[in-house]
């Protein structure tokens, strides 16, 4: 790996670039305290990943720092461990750290990681998030702890009521800061930054830079060290697949998928809260291990879904955008894009749940004749054409054929795989379609099939389905 060097702000380039591997160089060549390397030892880290290799030594150094990267990258142990180690060398108490994050989620996160790492410290960290009750927040901020993870809403709430005094501030940490913008908090976060004193180093990270996030760069950071290990970067080791359905075959494919491809666990983005919510209860009555995770429920809720689904208790996770941004959890096998994300930029977000640590991800988004423009922007942004990947029986479906597909249980499905007969609704739906002529891929290359799908399709229906790939390809 070339390790890339920092560089002032004016001259990044926004570029789509491959996830770099870690280098080879060790903790203790970082100047972190004996206290500090004990936590990293205990949480079991051993070398340094490339955000920590470029951000450690630069907040030591007192810079502030620009850091281009996403969740996963080993970002928050990039700040968390220069920042345990200035706090150790000033000895004072009281809140002098402030992370800002846009979700719980993400603040609990990051709290715990300044937990486990600066557990050998007399160091301790306090999260400030809504949907909980704040008089917990006020006696826990009454204990002085010297960092404060919050998010912005409920930050102000308190400084407001006079429950936090952001005067002794002197280290500001905006972590994904693009998220900030998606859901509205930069108001919010400018409103903070004027609270605390100028005179402080400030550290903010991001995985995309839209201008207005390099607009706000521009006003909190004093000429910053540039850390960019690859941000907006799309794993190369996830395969990308579009699913063109109408609206109405979206949950018949979904239940199809998930019957047919054998997965780890899986993340499924819907586009509304509602929708999170109802998919995720059709699945669990399908006989699937799944939960919704989604603004509207309760911190307690989340809090239970999240864990869940990290310890392996729920194999799906259906979300939305909000919910599950920044969220960290291993052995992701499968992200489906139930509706196809907002912007090429969320997309990355999304698809960048699996893949993580060079395992292989696979992403399905579903796309419907409307997500067209959407497609494109996103082909654009990625530099290359995503495979189509077109099932002749969600292509001509009758309105019965959804409705029955809709009703069947995972087992059902499973079953189906084991048995030639049409035993089950679906079953006779794909039956009766596999006689039929299959549609075209929809695109200039020959369409891809979904590899479980063909692996449990008859031969005749693999000929004619290779006929006409034939076809497509020579029409194109
Ligand atoms: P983050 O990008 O901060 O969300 O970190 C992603 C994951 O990487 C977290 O689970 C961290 O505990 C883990 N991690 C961070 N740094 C290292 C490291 N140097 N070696 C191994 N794991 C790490």
């Amino acid at each position: 790996m070339t390790r890339k060097s920092l560089r002032p702000i004016q001259e990044t380039r926004l570029e789509i670039t491959t996830q770099t591997s870690p280098a080879t160089t060790a903790f203790t060549s970082f100047e972190l305290g004996s206290s500090i390397q004990r936590g990293i030892a205990f949480a079991g880290y051993d070398t340094p990943r490339p955000i920590q290799l470029e951000v450690i030594p630069a907040v030591l150094e007192g810079h502030d720092v620009l850091g281009m990267a996403q969740t996963g990258t080993g970002k928050t142990a990039a700040f968390a461990l220069p920042v345990l180690e200035k706090l150790m060398s000033r000895r004072k108490s009281g809140p002098s750290v402030l992370v800002l994050a846009p979700t719980r989620e993400l603040a609990k996160q990051i709290h715990e990681e300044f937990t486990t790492l600066g557990q050998f410290t007399p160091i301790r960290s306090t999260t400030v998030y809504g949907g909980v009750s704040i008089r917990h927040q006020l006696n826990a901020l009454r204990s002085r702890p010297q960092v404060v993870v919050a998010c912005p809403g409920r930050l102000l709430d308190l400084h407001g009521q006079r429950g936090i005094d952001l005067s002794g501030i002197d280290t500001l940490i905006i972590d994904e800061a693009d998220m900030m913008l998606d859901m509205g908090f930069l108001p919010d976060v400018r409103r903070i930054v004027e609270l605390i004193p100028e005179d402080r180093q400030t550290l903010m990270f991001s995985a995309t830079m839209p201008d207005e996030i390099r607009k706000l760069a521009n006003k909190v950071l004093n000429h910053p060290k540039v850390a960019d290990v690859g941000h907006s970067s799309v794993v190369s080791t996830i395969d990308h697949e579009l699913y063109p359905v109408t609206q109405r075959q979206k949950t018949p494919l979904l239940n199809f998928l998930l019957g047919d491809v054998s997965f780890g666990s899986a993340i499924i983005f819907t586009r509304t809260k509602h929708r999170a919510l109802r998919v995720a209860q059709q699945l669990k009555s399908n006989g699937h291990n799944a939960v919704a995770l989604q603004g509207n429920m309760s911190q307690a809720q989340r809090d239970r879904a999240m864990q869940g689904f990290r310890e392996g208790k729920f194999q799906i996770l259906v979300a939305t955008d909000i919910a599950a941004r920044g969220i960290d959890v291993a052995n992701i096998s499968h992200v489906i894009n139930m509706d196809m994300p907002n912007t090429p930029d969320a997309y990355i977000h999304r698809i960048g749940r699996t893949g993580r640590s060079e395992q292989s991800g696979r992403a399905f988004t579903f796309v419907t004749p409307e997500d067209e423009a959407a497609v494109r922007a996103l082909e654009k942004k990625l530099g290359r054409k995503i495979h189509r990947c077109t099932l002749p029986e969600f292509t001509e479906q009758t309105a019965e054929e959804v409705a029955a597909t809709q009703a069947m249980p995972k087992t059902a499905a499973r079953d189906r795989q084991a048995s030639s007969a049409p035993t089950t609704p679906l079953e006779a739906a794909q039956h009766r379609l596999s006689k039929r002529t299959p549609s075209s891929g929809g695109g200039p290359r020959q369409p891809k099939q979904h590899k479980g799908f063909q692996q449990s399709r008859s031969k005749n229906s693999r000929i004619r389905h290779r006929k006409h790939a034939e076809r497509s390809a020579r029409s194109s």
